[in-house]
């Protein structure tokens, strides 16, 4: 990935006058779980249809106070990305692909007519927060500090329309490792009556309104005791789509590795794209196309399938034990993670973590 240059302007910085201490942010760092903690800044720009990008600030994490009529409480106008931070042996931070991710979060400012935030900007955000917040990267195996950018629209208006103001935030927030007790496969309901996408949707886009309404089938699943939803294509309702917030692979006894191919409904995840240059670095194929959840069904019935996992920032790799729904009920070869599954994880974190050389490039360095 091409490094921004910086061009960006300066962030100003407003100092939390009551950071966390060392001792109160080492014990918030022990046990950690996903998404309760946050270091002790945010940066913040904001966007007017006049003047466009501007007041670059890096201030004390906390409430933003809000007009009851901004246009995000009633509209959804909100779009999201998820990165993390990694550190290293030798104390450096590292980003994995954030250039990747800026051009996403554009793309789905694009679809939910909000302007797009200079790839340059979203680099010296992350730059300028980790100057102040550079100790909340936790060290301890696996963990990383998790960074949330997000925009939201805060025009103060009822009517429906491309907001006039927006406003631009970072938070972050150190995340421990995944799976806790080791990798554990994880079970997944393949979903019939709900879709999570639709032709000329918004599936492509990472807008709070998808998760919001993935919500309700996750619910379903979990009472059901799975973990995880599988969602199928709405147009036909037989084609895999992808997980609530992974992408997915089915690799092939003869040395073929599948995933959906990028239509437009589907979220293009930065580890999907990775994994893919990985698989290939094996000697395996990758093929994008559709799969059928007959196709999927039944290879994993008679054995052509071999091993299934699902990928994003969250989890990295994540392998698929188990596959169900009212019609059948599945074992993924013996339901334990596979060799494929994972020596693609091992590869991935090995580079993220800088265990291993970065020979593709992915890795910055804050
Ligand atoms: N699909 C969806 C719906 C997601 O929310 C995510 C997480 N961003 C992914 C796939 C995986 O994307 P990435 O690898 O970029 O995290």
């Amino acid at each position: 990935d091409t490094a921004a240059s910086s061009t960006a302007e300066a962030f100003r910085v407003v100092k939390n006058p009551n950071p966390a201490t060392d001792a109160e942010r080492a014990e918030k760092l022990k046990d950690l779980a996903f998404g309760l903690q946050f270091t002790d800044h945010m940066a913040h720009m904001t966007w007017t249809a006049d003047g466009g990008w501007g007041d670059r600030r890096v201030e004390p994490y906390g409430p933003i106070p809000m007009d009851p009529a901004a246009s995000v409480l009633h509209y959804a106008q909100e779009v999201f990305e998820g990165l993390k931070a990694y550190r290293w042996a030798d104390g450096s931070i590292h980003l994995f692909r954030p250039v990747a991710n800026a051009e996403r979060l554009q793309r789905s400012s694009w679809r939910m007519a909000l302007p797009e935030l200079p790839v340059e900007d979203f680099m010296a955000s992350i730059d300028a927060l980790l100057e102040l917040d550079h100790a909340w990267v936790p060290d301890a195996p696996e963990t990383s500090l998790y960074l949330r950018p997000f925009l939201i629209g805060t025009d103060v208006f009822l009517g429906l329309r491309a907001p006039k103001r927006v406003d631009y935030l970072l938070i972050a927030s150190p995340s421990g490792p995944y799976f806790p007790g080791g990798i554990k496969p994880v079970s997944i309901w393949v979903e019939r009556d709900y879709h999570r996408a639709g032709p000329g949707g918004t599936g492509a886009a990472k807008c709070g309104g998808n998760y919001a309404a993935s919500l309700r089938p996750q619910m379903a699943a979990y009472e059901r005791g799975f973990d995880q939803v599988l969602y199928l294509d709405a147009a036909t309702n037989a084609v895999l789509e992808e997980l609530g917030g992974m992408n997915v692979f089915a690799v092939r006894k003869d040395g073929t590795v599948l995933t959906p191919i990028i239509n437009g409904n589907i979220l293009e995840g930065v580890t999907r794209k990775s994994v893919i240059q990985l698989v290939e670095e094996r000697d395996l194929k990758v093929v994008e196309r559709d799969i059928t959840l007959a196709e999927l069904r039944e290879g994993i019935e008679d054995g052509e399938i071999t091993e299934v996992f699902a990928c994003g920032t969250a989890a990295i790799i994540t392998p698929v034990g188990r596959i169900a729904s009212a019609d059948f009920d599945v074992t993924v070869g013996d339901g334990e993670p596979g060799d494929v599954t994972s020596a693609i994880r091992q590869r991935l974190t090995d580079i993220q973590y800088g265990r291993a050389e970065d020979t593709y490039g992915w890795m910055t360095r804050v």
